[in-house]
Order: C-alpha cells, then structure tokens, then sequence
C-alpha cells in the first residue's frame, strides 16, 4: 500500500468546493489556511509559516495547543473507554467534572446537564425554563426577554435570542419563536448604571412578566454580537428585577467563563447568580466540544415533579467521557496555574499595546476587559484584505465586521503579545 501526501493545493481546492466553513460560501475567494500544527500559542501552517494565535481558536484554548497535560489526561481516558451513551450508565468523569462545576460556579448551581456545544447548552436552558414554569402551572410563560447585540448560539432556540439584525432573524422569520428585546445597556463596564438606563429593561418586564419564562444575557461581555463590555450594576439591577417580576435568569458564561475576565465567571463581577448557567468554549481548554447547562435545586426538582416528570432532552453523546476527562484535566490546569496574574498581565498589555490605535481616525473606540482587547472600527473590514495582512504579519487575528480583537492564550509571554498588539495596530493603522 502506497500512502501519498495529497498535492497540499489539491486538497486545498478541494476544501474551497466541498467544505463549509464557519459562517462561509461555498466557491468564495477568501483565504482559508492550511494548518499542519499547533503548539503553545503557534499556529503551525502546511508552508512552515508560523502564526501567534491570537484568538484561542474562539475562546476556547486557554491553555495553548498540544499541552501535555491534557494529552496525557485524555491518552489515560482513551486506555479506558472513549465513549458510552449515558441513558441508564453512568461514569467517574462526568460525575467528577459535574462535582467541579457546581464547586465553582456561584452557590445556588446545583445540578448539571451536559451539553454537546454551546448552542444545545442555551437550547437546554430555555427549555428548561419553560418546563419549570409548566410545572407550576404557568403555561403562558413561554417567550423570553434578552437585551439587543447578543449572541447565544445558531440553533433556532439560540438564535432567537441573538441580535435579531447581527443574528439576520429576517432570513428565518417564520420559523424563529419571537422574543422580547430592549437595547444593549448604554452604561458601559465600570460605570453606574442609572434608572433611566434601566428602565426599558423594567417596561418590558413590568408588561409582559406573565409571558416571559426567562431572561437570557451574557453577562458583562457581549461577545459575538459585539464584544462590548456593560455595566455590573445593570447586571445587579437584571437580577433583582427578575426576582421582583417571578422571571428565571439565565446567564450564558459561555464565553466568559473560565477566568476569560479576569474572574472565574463573568457574574462575579456583579456578585450575581443565576437560576440557570451555560458553560462551554473553554470548559475542554480547547480540545473536544463540550458544554454544560447548570441549574439550581429549585428549577431541578420543580421540572422533575411536574408533566411528564422528566425534563426533555437527551443529547447522543451526551457527557462523552474523552470530553469530560478534557474538562477536568483543562478546570485542574487552569486552577493549579496564576491564572488571574496572567490575566492581569494580559490585560495590561492589551491596554498598553492597543491603546495607539485610538489616535487613528478610522477607529471608533478601543476597549479591554481581562484577556480581551477590542478595537471597535468605523467601517467593517474587508476580509479578502485583511485576513492575508495579519497572516503575513505572523498572527492569527480573524477579525468580524467593524471588530478587531484579540483573546489570546492565557500562557502567552510579554514578548508575543507586543507582536500581536503591534501586529493589529500596524494593520489597522494601513486600513484606508
Ligand atoms: C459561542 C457561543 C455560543 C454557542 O456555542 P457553540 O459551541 O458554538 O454552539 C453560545 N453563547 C455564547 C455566549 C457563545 O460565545
């Protein structure tokens, strides 16, 4: 038997014929890269070219890529068993990761679902507000109440939470559920949030509360909808009108957890809790898509009792046991390292190195909350432009219409961080 090594440019060709890509077109003339390797915060491509990752492959790999920590972790799980449906069995790796998660997260998480993405996490967690309150007898609350720039996933359940104009609700009209929006909050992170800011926010929740099941946010980071940062003090103000007005709060950390803001979770920010938490991104440090849905005793127990007396959802491979033993090998790295000084460290580096491109005239705002740095800009990029400028300047940047960000690693030295912000403000700066 002969092995060959495809043509790399024939089985490129290929990619462009026949492979999806994330939000992408089949036949388009934009760069897609091939990647030979990855290790620590490089990104190594077929032509040798090494990139600093400046992304963690979407907030996922905290930890850089090919840590021999977690391979040896998942080596050891692979020796034992990949896989086993979880209907009826059960296994030390999902029970151990679930008792980890409800450790950490704030007090009143319980119980744990586990999820195959982020999107079916957010899936679950709308479902299972609407369960609990047809457990109680409350039919009628169905709909949910979310604030505008949001993203919670692509699945119709998450995408009628997403930003209805980002999210193009238009195009899927009359199969998406219509929810309740008020704008994205206009006082931003580390301001007070005033009664008028709120107020919409109340005016929603004082008429509609007898429909409304839950409200669903991201809490202090807008990510994909925007990567904008808002006030603790609205989120404070969220949780205790959801109290005042009988709605559950979900909070979606799947971006945001995991240390990304320099808490563990997002919520801490606030000192807020929810009535239902979605994990996922960097739960596995970037090794197997896993996700989790949390949710408290009350919620649990409430939804068990009541029609059918079962909570309806069961993913095939619901807690595969490769991806737990990925979650508890990534949570005990994350946990044993100086994960907030990292952060820290990022985050001055990013305000450092990126705080230039505000003297630029086509940028409309720069921002950085923990180990996230955002540069806002006028006009959208034009990727066929950008994306090969960042590549020939050494870095993974993907930036997204008018947002150029970076999220990098958490183990990624001084040194290479300054080539990232110098890389973004170089090719910002060359954007006519
Ligand atoms: C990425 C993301 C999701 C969706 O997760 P997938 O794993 O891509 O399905 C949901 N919510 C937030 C906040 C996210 O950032």
């Amino acid at each position: 038997m002969t092995t060959q090594t495809p043509d790399p440019d024939q089985w490129i060709d290929f990619d462009r014929q026949h492979v999806w890509h994330p939000y992408s077109a089949i036949g388009a003339d934009l760069p897609v890269y091939p990647v030979e390797s990855a290790q620590g915060v490089r990104i190594r491509l077929s032509d040798g070219r090494e990139l600093i990752d400046g992304m963690s492959s979407w907030w996922c790999a905290i930890h850089g890529y090919n840590h021999p920590e977690m391979n040896r972790a998942l080596e050891r799980q692979l020796q034992v068993m990949a896989h086993v449906m979880f209907g009826g069995l059960t296994h030390r790796p999902a029970v151990e990761l679930a008792e980890r998660l409800i450790a950490l997260t704030p007090a009143p998480l319980q119980t744990v679902f586990f999820a195959d993405s982020g999107s079916v996490a957010v899936e679950v967690a709308m479902k299972m507000a609407i369960q609990y309150w047809q457990a109680r007898g409350k039919t009628s609350k169905q709909r949910f109440l979310t604030i505008r720039r949001g993203y919670h996933g692509d699945t119709f359940g998450a995408m009628s939470v997403c930003d209805p104009v980002t999210g193009m609700h238009s195009l899927f009209a009359d199969l998406l559920a219509r929810q309740l929006f008020v704008d994205s909050p206009g006082c931003r992170f580390g301001e007070p949030c005033s009664d008028a800011q709120i107020q919409p926010f109340e005016q929603q929740l004082a008429a509609h509360h007898g429909q409304i099941a839950a409200v669903i946010l991201e809490p202090i980071v807008q990510g994909a909808g925007g990567m904008y940062f808002y006030s603790a003090d609205y989120l404070q103000r969220v949780r205790a009108l959801c109290d005042r007005y009988g709605v559950l709060l979900i909070l979606d950390e799947i971006a945001t957890g995991f240390g990304r803001t320099g808490r563990l979770f997002a919520c801490e920010h606030a000192g807020v809790s929810a009535d239902i938490m979605c994990l996922g991104k960097s739960m596995t440090g970037g090794y197997l898509t896993l996700a989790a849905t949390l949710t408290t005793e009350a919620v649990s127990r409430t939804i068990s009792s009541g029609e059918p007396g079962l909570f309806m959802h069961g993913p095939t491979f619901m807690a595969n046991p490769l991806a737990c033993s990925a979650g508890l090998a990534s949570i005990r790295l994350l946990l044993d390292s100086p994960w907030q000084e990292r952060v820290q460290r990022i985050e001055l580096g990013l305000q450092r190195g990126l705080a230039p491109c505000r003297e630029l005239a086509h940028v409309a705002d720069v921002r950085v909350l923990g180990a996230i740095g955002v540069v806002e800009l006028k006009q959208p990029v034009v990727m066929s432009q950008i994306q090969p400028r960042f590549v020939e300047a050494g870095v993974w940047v993907r930036p997204f219409g008018r947002l150029v960000y970076l999220m990098p690693p958490y183990i990624i030295s001084a040194e290479d961080l300054d080539t990232l912000t110098r890389s973004v403000e170089c090719v910002v700066a060359k954007l006519v």
